[in-house]
């Protein structure tokens, strides 16, 4: 991909002039750095050296001002260090809400594909290293620019071919910089891996913790885990080598320019070519001309990894949702819950075999049609065409007649209201967990729902009843009180068309038996697909529809259907017969 660089400077904008100001600040400290040893410079060479007797008041004099570009500097920095900062931290901090914002409206389809641990490394650290390199990316580049410019031109004017000669060595310290940074950076990624195998092997054994004691394999799975940390520990070795060298071998060159500095200065002295004030500053300055290519490795790696950064940021951010509104969507009104399938057909994977093909199914309003059949059948599938959660390859699904792609999406999602198996509650209170169906709904409407969802009981012996907190952090509900809390939801939301999807399958009997009870409260005046694994739950539907990989195999009451003796009598049977 081609480094969007538009882009990139775009976040800029909101901060240009504070970001501006804290460049201007970082240029004044480099100037003041700079100008800090032509004082020394001043009093060695000027002051020290002329007529004595006029010397004090200038030794004071320039003190003073030495003492106040000191604290020019300091204040610069601090200005540069806390609003460079804080600029790099505002973009990430827009950035990141960006990218959330986007998540919350890509498609099932991405989520069916992406695991959350990479989005989440994504939201975090990928734009923690970008905002460093917002922030220190060009405030370093100036700096050490000016810094290198800057000591140059000072140096070139005292000596010019002793600095030649240490400029000599510059390159072999670029080189040298450039190559530790591809070192040290393989290194750190080898580690960054390790750990991730340390953890990953963590998660697995302590995850599975049970497992582990109930077969007695603790030391299985302490001698997994010891190889991961030693090859931690190995790869840790060869960073600390690396570091190491990469350090030493750059003092040893340092050292190296000192003495070439110190040597031929001396000898440029003792030719009278040059004082011993002007080899003090030019000693203080060579430090100047080495920091920046010292710098090179720090700044090549934050650049490296600021762009990668931004480069995965900016690729998620180009996900375009798969189901989004049409520009002409509608807006609905007074829904019937007309559902219609109309030769429906839909893939997950443009190159699998279809999950319907042609399918056409009809759910009138205010019916109650229940959908059995084999396990992969495409129920689940289907009726996730209703709220759009994927859109079908051919065909068309019609709400009330009208397709569902060119419906409002807010609109067509809150008038179809889904009860799944898996019943996932947001971490909080049981009271904000049923507002969760409507975010406006007063105390006494939760309440009023849960009752209805045959909830309210429990909830009550909650030790904080409607407030009492729920998920990893509080108390552990039974599969069965996690469903009515779903359903509670459901009934606050209100919606004319209602998705079961195997919502009691999980349950035992007699948990089933109360969720059914509440389910069939809420089903009552709205269009209903029950999916039941157990046959048992649904003899009374108006209309029973068995769907097969082939498709929609028969429909009818139950007792026609048995009669029939077809695929819905064989299902019964074998349930009978596993039951028995
Ligand atoms: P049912 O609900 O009848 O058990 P599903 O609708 O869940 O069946 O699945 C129908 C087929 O589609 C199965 O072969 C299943 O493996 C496949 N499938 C279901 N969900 C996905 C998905 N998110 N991505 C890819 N394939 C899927
Ligand atoms: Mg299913």
């Amino acid at each position: 991909m081609r480094f969007p660089i538009k882009r990139f400077f775009s976040y800029y904008k909101p901060y240009l002039p504070l970001f501006m100001a804290v460049l201007a600040c970082a240029l004044a400290v480099s100037a003041a750095t700079l100008a800090y040893p032509l004082l020394v410079r001043y009093v060695t060479k000027d002051v020290l050296t002329g007529d004595l007797s006029a010397a004090l008041p200038r030794v004071y004099f320039a003190g003073g001002l030495m003492l106040a570009l000191a604290l020019l500097q300091n204040a610069a920095n601090y200005f540069a260090d806390y609003k460079g900062h804080e600029v790099g931290a505002r973009m990430e901090r827009d950035m990141r809400g960006e990218l959330f914002a986007h998540l919350q409206t890509l498609s099932f389809g991405f989520y069916d594909k992406e695991k959350t641990g990479k989005l989440m490394s994504r939201i975090t650290n990928d734009l923690l290293l970008v905002s460093e390199l917002y922030h220190h990316g060009p405030e370093d580049y100036v700096k050490y620019a000016a810094r290198f410019i800057g000591a140059f031109a000072i140096l070139f004017a005292i000596d010019m071919r002793l600095t030649i000669a240490v400029f000599c060595f510059l390159p072999v310290m670029g080189v040298l910089s450039l190559y530790f940074n591809k070192r040290l950076n393989a290194a750190m990624n080898r580690n960054k891996d390790r750990i991730g195998d340390i953890n990953a092997q963590v998660e697995d054994s302590l995850g599975g913790i049970r497992v582990v004691q109930s077969f007695a394999n603790e030391a299985v799975e302490t001698g997994k885990f010891n190889r991961e940390n030693d090859r931690f520990l190995a790869s840790r070795k060869h960073t600390y080598k690396a570091e190491a060298l990469f350090y030493n071998s750059f003092e040893t060159i340092i050292q190296l320019i000192s003495v070439t500095v110190i040597v031929f200065g001396s000898a440029s002295i003792v030719r009278g070519e040059l004082d011993l004030a002007d080899l003090i500053t030019f000693l203080l300055y060579v430090g100047f001309m080495v920091e920046p290519i010292q710098q090179l490795t720090h700044m090549s790696t934050q650049l490296q990894e600021g762009v990668t950064g931004f480069q995965r940021f900016v690729e998620l951010m180009n996900v375009e949702p798969a189901v989004a509104n049409a520009p002409d969507a509608r807006m609905l009104a007074d829904i019937r819950g007309d559902v219609e399938f109309r030769r429906v057909t839909f893939r997950y994977e443009p190159r699998l075999k279809p999950v319907l093909a042609g399918l056409s199914l009809r759910v009138r309003p205010g019916e109650f049609v229940a959908l059995v059949g084999p396990s992969g059948a495409g129920k689940t599938t289907l009726c996730s065409l209703i709220p759009r959660f994927y859109d079908v390859e051919s065909g068309e699904v019609l709400l009330d007649g009208t397709d569902v792609r060119r419906l409002e999406l807010t609109s067509l999602r809150s008038s179809v209201g889904v009860v799944q198996q898996d019943v996932y509650l947001f971490a909080g209170t049981v009271m904000e967990n049923i507002r969760y169906g409507k975010p406006d709904a007063g105390d006494d409407e939760i309440v009023a729902a849960a009752k209805r969802a045959n909830a309210h009981d429990f909830i009550m012996s909650l030790p904080d009843g409607y407030g009492s907190e729920i998920g990893q952090r509080g108390v552990k509900l039974s599969g069965g009180q996690k469903q009515r809390l779903s359903i509670a939801r459901v009934f606050l939301k209100n919606p004319p068309v209602l998705i079961f999807d195997e919502a009691t399958s999980a349950l035992d009997n007699e948990s089933e038996s109360i969720v059914k009870d509440s389910l069939e409260k809420l089903a009552k005046g709205r269009t209903t697909i029950v999916i039941a694994h157990r046959l048992s739950t649904i003899r009374g539907a108006d209309r029973i529809v068995v769907l097969t990989e082939d498709g929609i195999a028969e429909e009818g009451r139950h007792d026609a259907l048995l009669k029939r003796d077809g695929a819905y009598a064989q299902l019964y049977a074998k349930q009978f017969e596993y039951q028995s």
